[in-house]
């Protein structure tokens, strides 16, 4: 593909770092010159997002030599269009409501690990009508999962395209029953990126390997949701000396912090693996 429309799609939890700008500058070089490059916001939990992050955000991609289309869409301000996704895997009886918290699940017994967490050991899906009901009149709070074997004797075997490793055949079943709407937020990961991605014409989705993953159960809820199928291309981690993948938690050296060193952005845009 000669150009592209990709995006860059951080959440506002904490200022970028290095890995950051290897993941936006990867996003911006696969547009291509005549593409487009997007950013977007993902700010869907209110808990850990902060609105000064965001700011910084715009700040040091800037800083950094990028620029891309206004507005940018942010996921908050976009509720209506998750609740849409919902509703119609609702209507399809894809969903099912689940009142169990950690340590409910903790308590089952040892569900095998998914790549989100551990496998949903299906406690609620065998909820009658009338028991869903009632406690959701009595107020408890429940998550929306969706019914992984009916969602896939739905839409048959699946595969997608990865740009490096080719054809991949789609296993979204080894995330057992994903949640779609989280207690906290209508809406979840893997359902925003989904419907935010066909919306905003993404035709390269660009992401580190960590969520490789991830890309089997977007591919199915595009094929649920009738969504158009890009191709992805999913680069490496950057790995700070001691070989571990750069962490916000774990105080990776800021952009703004090598901006404030005196670093100048070529140097930064070097350091990303970017010359
Ligand atoms: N918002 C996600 C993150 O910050 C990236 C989403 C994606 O590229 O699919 O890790």
């Amino acid at each position: 593909m000669m150009s592209a429309t990709t995006r860059f799609a951080p959440s506002p939890t904490g200022l970028l770092h290095l890995g950051h700008a290897h993941a936006a500058l990867f996003a911006a070089r696969e547009a291509g010159a005549e593409g487009s490059f997007l950013l977007r916001i993902e700010d869907i939990d209110a808990s850990r997002c902060r609105e000064p992050f965001v700011q910084a955000i715009f700040d040091d991609l800037s800083w950094l030599g990028l620029s891309w289309p206004e507005p940018v869409r942010r996921q908050s301000a976009h509720m209506e269009d998750y609740r849409a996704a919902l509703a119609r895997l609702d209507g399809m009886g894809l969903l099912y409501p689940c009142f169990c918290t950690r340590a409910d699940i903790a308590r089952a017994g040892d569900a095998p690990q998914g790549p989100d967490g551990p496998i949903y050991p299906g406690i609620c899906h065998s909820l009658s009508v009338g028991q869903r009901a009632e406690r959701i009149a009595q107020g408890v709070p429940f998550a929306l999962r969706l019914d992984m074997a009916r969602a896939l004797a739905e839409t048959g075997p699946l595969s997608w395209r990865d740009l490096d490793q080719g054809e991949i055949e789609a296993r979204p079943d080894d995330f057992g029953d994903v949640v779609l709407a989280r207690k906290d937020t209508p809406t979840s990961y893997h359902l925003a990126v989904s419907v935010d991605d066909a919306l905003q014409g993404i035709d390269i989705v660009t992401r580190g390997m960590d969520l490789f993953p991830s890309t089997h159960v977007h591919r199915l809820l595009q094929a649920l949701l009738g969504l158009p199928v890009p191709v992805w291309r999913h680069h490496p981690l950057i790995l700070d000396e001691t070989g571990r993948r750069l962490a916000k938690r774990d105080n990776a050296p800021s952009l703004r912090g090598l901006r404030e060193q005196g670093l100048s952005p070529e140097q930064v845009r070097r350091m990303a693996g970017f010359a």
